[in-house]
């Protein structure tokens, strides 16, 4: 008999993008293998949790007969690439998602035991140690994340991420892009040398090979730069600041054999998902769709995964998942929209697209309990019912339709990027969270701790009061987070 050691599995799907055959493999393999659950992440992929450790080959196996794998989608190595998730955002949008692919395969590891363990492949004498140039027999310190904005949309929040890429579109053609380094958002309760940092801006490069060079090579001084003797300060970020921004920026232009030109300008207006139907440039249709904390399953009567299997069945439908949990149904041909809308009316799916309010529409959470080992707190299964609490509260001031971003995770690591939202509960303890306030609506500034530990009761009390304030106080146009930085934040310090 063998312990029963449950796992998660999540897939490396640079961009976000699978095809509706993948979407149906993916329904029943969850339902085969884990609590049949699919869960999308904040970095645009998906995880199924609760998977036996007997079942871990066989889904593998399951996977790989859809194209889809889970190759360094955990590990000290570089994560699943993220992109602009809305393609009607640029008709540039193909080639910035083909960048995230090149990006993707650059960064792979070259070992082939992934295929040998899960996939019964023959070890081949010569490929037992392939040569791997930039993992080398180490891999990194750490974690390495890369993401790419189109701006004006930073969907996916972009500076986040230990390597940031800005694409530069300027009068309708890509320039080039704006590269950047030192993100991420973890932290460890109590250890102050641990903090959130969003990435510094090195500069611009005009060809997509540079930004491939220059990507290559900022891992390259993480690799050997990194601090390998402490695991809590080994994120690029540390390196960084450790280095000195302009060091870490002359080690890649050395090692790259050209410099970074200066950053060019962007604005970003949003990070959040435009729910609903949209039309791109080539008239395809596009449906994004609310998936409260990223959880896909059938639950109270409403038959999300159902319906999104029936929409995979009629093969109509790309699936495209976005960084702040959602899905995008994509590139439905318009002679095919009716067809779509009609299985989405049938379960529910389109009329759930009316939350009932802003902040719901405008919040993540993490996986943390139960199945998250490092969770100290609830939060994908919480948050929903704290937001129904919370709505009366922005009813009685009128903020029903505000768009406040608010964000929760069960610990400090930040995987529901609780860090840079205009509200980020932190938990520390059972029924416990800290709370942050300040960050930004575009994911531009970091939020700071103003209170510890709050139990819900203590949640609300404060948040009336902070939105008693703002409706009071605000200037014309100003975001929650704008105010309380402006009038909270700034005088903590
Ligand atoms: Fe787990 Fe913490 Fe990440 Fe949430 S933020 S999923 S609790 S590690």
């Amino acid at each position: 008999l063998e312990w029963l050691y449950s796992y998660m599995i999540r897939l490396r799907i640079p961009g976000g993008l699978i095809t509706p055959e993948q979407w149906a493999g993916l329904h029943h393999i969850a339902g085969e293998y884990s609590t049949g659950t699919i869960k999308i992440t904040t970095r645009q992929t998906v995880q199924l949790h609760g998977l036996l450790k007997s079942q871990t080959k066989p889904t593998i196996q399951s996977f790989n007969t859809l194209h889809l794998d889970s190759i360094a989608a955990c590990g000290d190595v570089n994560r699943n690439v993220t992109c602009t998730s809305h393609p009607s955002e640029s008709p540039l949008h193909g080639k910035v998602h083909a960048l995230a692919a090149k990006i993707s395969e650059l960064c792979l590891p070259k070992t082939t035991a992934y295929y040998e363990i899960w996939l019964d492949e023959e070890q081949i004498e010569e490929k037992k140690n392939p040569e791997d140039p930039l993992y080398q027999n180490r891999y990194l310190p750490r974690k390495l994340k890369i993401g790419i904005a189109i701006p004006p949309n930073n969907d996916v929040d972009v500076f986040i991420n230990d390597i940031a890429i800005i694409a530069i579109i300027q009068d309708g053609e890509l320039k080039g892009y704006n590269i950047g380094a030192g993100g991420g958002l973890g932290a460890t309760h109590g250890n102050a040398a641990t903090y959130p940092r969003l990435a510094s801006v090195f500069g611009f490069l005009d060809t997509e090979e540079k930004v491939l060079k220059a990507v290559y090579e900022i891992i390259t001084v993480q690799r050997d730069y990194g601090n390998r003797s402490d695991r809590k300060l080994s994120r690029l970020k540390y390196t960084i600041d450790r280095l000195g921004i302009s060091e870490y920026k002359r080690l890649v232009e050395e090692r790259s054999g050209f410099q970074f030109e200066e950053a060019e300008p962007y604005e970003f207006t949003q990070r959040k998902d435009r729910y609903g139907w949209e039309q791109n440039h080539e008239g395809k249709w596009y449906f994004t769709l609310f998936v409260e904390s990223g959880r896909v399953l059938d639950e109270n009567g409403y038959a999300l995964k159902s319906g999104l299997l029936k929409v995979a069945e009629t093969g109509k439908a790309n699936f495209r998942f976005t960084c702040n949990q959602n899905l995008i149904l994509a590139d439905i041909l318009p002679e095919h929209k009716t067809e779509v809308e009609e299985i989405l009316h049938e379960h529910g799916i389109i009329n759930y697209t009316d939350i009932s309010s802003a902040m719901r529409k405008n919040s993540i959470a993490c996986v943390a309990f139960n199945t998250c080992s490092l969770a100290l707190a609830e939060a994908q299964r919480y948050l929903p019912s704290l937001i129904t609490n919370i709505e009366p509260i922005l009813e009685k001031y009128g903020l029903q339709q505000d768009d406040i971003t608010i964000r929760m995770t069960g610990c400090p690591n930040g995987c529901g990027r609780s860090p840079n939202a205009e509200i980020g509960l932190i938990g520390t303890a059972y029924g416990k969270y800290n709370l942050h306030i300040g960050g930004d609506r575009l994911g531009m500034r970091l939020n700071t701790k103003y209170k510890d530990s709050l139990e819900e009761a203590q949640i609300l009390e404060t948040l009336d009061v902070l939105f008693s304030d703002y409706v009071k106080d605000k200037l014309p146009h100003e975001t929650f987070g704008d105010f309380t930085y402006r009038t909270i934040v700034n005088h903590l310090n």
